[in-house]
């Protein structure tokens, strides 16, 4: 056993991913459902609500106006279109 250490440490870095994309995939659907029930989406936000990217910094918006507005980017935000069009079809119960 002489790559335990690397092993683990691999191990720890594929923990740290999975719990981010499960934070990340737990806020769009956190979006999604307030956009199906008609509630705010509490932008515009300098960073992502959904994964912590950066929209703005103090003086300059780092992407697209609307992304800023919003307060999620856009590859965020195709998976809380998603997510709203599996509420409303009825796929996902809130
Ligand atoms: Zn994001």
């Amino acid at each position: 056993m002489s790559n335990n250490r690397t092993e683990s440490k691999a191990q720890a870095e594929a923990n740290k991913a999975a719990r981010k994309h499960g934070r990340q995939r737990f806020r769009v659907s956190v979006i999604a459902a307030r956009i199906a029930q008609k509630n705010s989406i509490g932008g515009p936000r300098n960073r992502c609500y959904c994964c912590g990217r950066r929209l703005a910094d103090d003086d300059r918006l780092l992407l697209d106006r609307e992304s800023y507005i919003r307060g999620i980017d856009p590859e965020c935000w195709q998976l809380v279109l998603k997510r709203v069009s599996q509420i409303e079809a009825g796929e996902v119960v809130l």
